[in-house]
């Protein structure tokens, strides 16, 4: 079972964060982001918190903005905020649902601290366990990268680009020669230079390029440092053959991440399981009470059935059942205690334990009621058993000097009788004891 890690956001979000305000142009925006080498700006007012992406910046300088525009005017997303405490797996979950790409990381103060991506969250929890094992080759969904030869111009591609966060890949004879980023082009547009010459002019050589039999974690690492949301797959001769996206890899781990969680599940209850039918097992074994190292209810009741069974096969002699209950036990531990109340259960075990035979069955049936099986015994020779053992106990001085009586129900198994019924009939003979006075025998002469 693998043990998984799960870190608060706090302690793996990126921490360089670069803020600006609405005041701004869109260029000193720009210009701010290239000299701190990020693609996204953030801007905290009225504790809320807004993010500007390059591609969205890009995006509406496309749809007629210009460079001089206030990012106040400029599109903007708030950005949703956890505070730092909050495990990885819940923030992916938010990150999911709100498909947003950045969740605000926020201190006890609730001041923004840091910004938290899903790749950071997969890196976090181990990609090692999630993503080794598996290959681009096996997730390849063969979605094609933009993809253009080297003399086509820069301006007829840009009309081409159906999303502004694409890199462009310049291609010759199936092989990537070169490729233009986002950023590359935003550099372009903002600086106002010419996007008439061809994407040779542009274009950064080599490619870095993901082969299919590389890791998915080979080919999240290399995500995170180029910088990009994608890996070009290439073939065995350096064929361009696709595109893996960020969000596919984090769609595949997290698959396998619920998976993992569901064996997790279900490996413990397994073991919950086995735990506690061993446990059963151990009950099994146990026929003592602990208390007064007398039979307890399961060896009675085993008891019990193998006697019937005896009178049943065998036509064996006659045996009987007492039930015995200390009087007003609960006034003895309120005057006494609990401590004295056991250490009178346990003098009382040991009393019973050496006035029975050892073919008889003494067991403490619960609390401070008992039952006795004697063997090839009729119901007057029980009363006599009972009757002896009940003056013997109120002649006792036990721990502590402590006085104690008992009452007891008798009776004798009738042949075809079953076993609750018998014991049912003893237990109204004790209740009639109870009932009269206590410290008393009652047989039931009913069989
Ligand atoms: P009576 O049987 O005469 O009607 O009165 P009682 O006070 O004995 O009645 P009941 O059966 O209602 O109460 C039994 C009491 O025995 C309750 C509990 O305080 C006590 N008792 C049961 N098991 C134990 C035990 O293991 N240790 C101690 N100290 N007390 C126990
Ligand atoms: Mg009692
Ligand atoms: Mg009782």
């Amino acid at each position: 079972m693998n043990a998984l890690y799960l870190p608060a956001i706090g302690s793996i979000a990126q921490r360089t964060l670069v803020r600006g305000d609405f005041g701004m142009t869109v260029r000193a925006a720009a210009e701010l982001m290239h000299a701190q080498g990020v693609n996204s700006l953030l801007i905290e007012e009225d504790a809320q918190h807004f993010i500007f992406f390059i591609d969205e910046l890009l995006a509406f300088m496309h749809e007629g903005g210009t460079v001089h525009a206030l990012l106040r005017d400029a599109p903007v997303r708030k950005i949703a905020c956890l505070e730092e405490s909050i495990k990885v797996n819940h923030a992916l979950d938010l990150l999911e649902q709100s498909g947003q790409r950045y969740l605000g990381v926020l201190n006890q103060q609730a001041r923004l601290i840091g910004l938290i991506s899903s790749n950071d969250i997969l890196h976090s929890i181990d990609p090692a366990v999630l993503l080794e094992r598996r290959v681009v080759g096996d997730i390849f969904a063969r979605k094609m990268p933009v993809m253009f030869t080297a003399d086509w111009i820069l301006e007829d591609v840009l009309h081409h680009l159906r999303k502004w966060d694409d890199s462009i890949v310049v291609v010759e004879a199936g092989r990537a020669i070169g490729l233009i980023s986002p950023q590359q082009v935003f550099g372009v547009m903002t600086q106002e230079k010419s996007a008439q010459h061809p994407l040779s002019h542009y274009m950064v050589s080599p490619v870095v390029t993901t082969p299919l039999s590389s890791s998915l974690q080979q080919a999240l690492v290399q995500m995170r440092e180029n910088k990009m949301h994608h890996v070009i797959v290439v073939d065995e001769q350096q064929r361009v053959v696709g595109l893996v996206t960020q969000s596919e890899l984090i769609g595949y781990a997290y698959g396998s991440w619920i998976n993992i969680m569901q064996n997790q599940a279900a490996e413990l209850q397994a073991l919950v399981a086995s735990l506690e039918q061993r446990a059963r097992g151990f009950e099994q074994l146990t026929l003592m009470d602990d208390l007064t190292g007398l039979g307890n209810r399961r060896l009675f009741h085993q008891q019990l059935q193998a006697e019937i069974e005896r009178m049943r096969r065998y036509r064996a002699g006659p045996f009987s059942l007492v039930i015995f209950d200390v009087d007003h036990f609960k006034k003895v531990n309120d005057v006494h205690g609990h401590l004295a109340g056991d250490a009178a259960l346990r003098a009382l075990g040991g009393e019973l334990n050496s006035f029975t035979r050892s073919s008889d069955t003494a067991c403490r049936w619960g609390g401070e009621e008992f039952a006795v099986l004697l063997s090839s015994t009729t119901l007057e020779a029980a009363g006599v058993f009972a009757t002896r053992f009940k003056i013997l106990i109120e002649n006792l001085e036990f721990p502590q000097g402590l006085k104690i009586t008992i009452s007891a129900g008798v009776g004798e198994y009738g042949l075809g009788e079953a076993e609750n019924p018998f014991f049912e009939r003893v237990d109204q003979a004790l209740y009639r004891a109870k009932t009269k006075e206590r410290n008393r025998v009652e047989l039931d002469e009913v069989k």
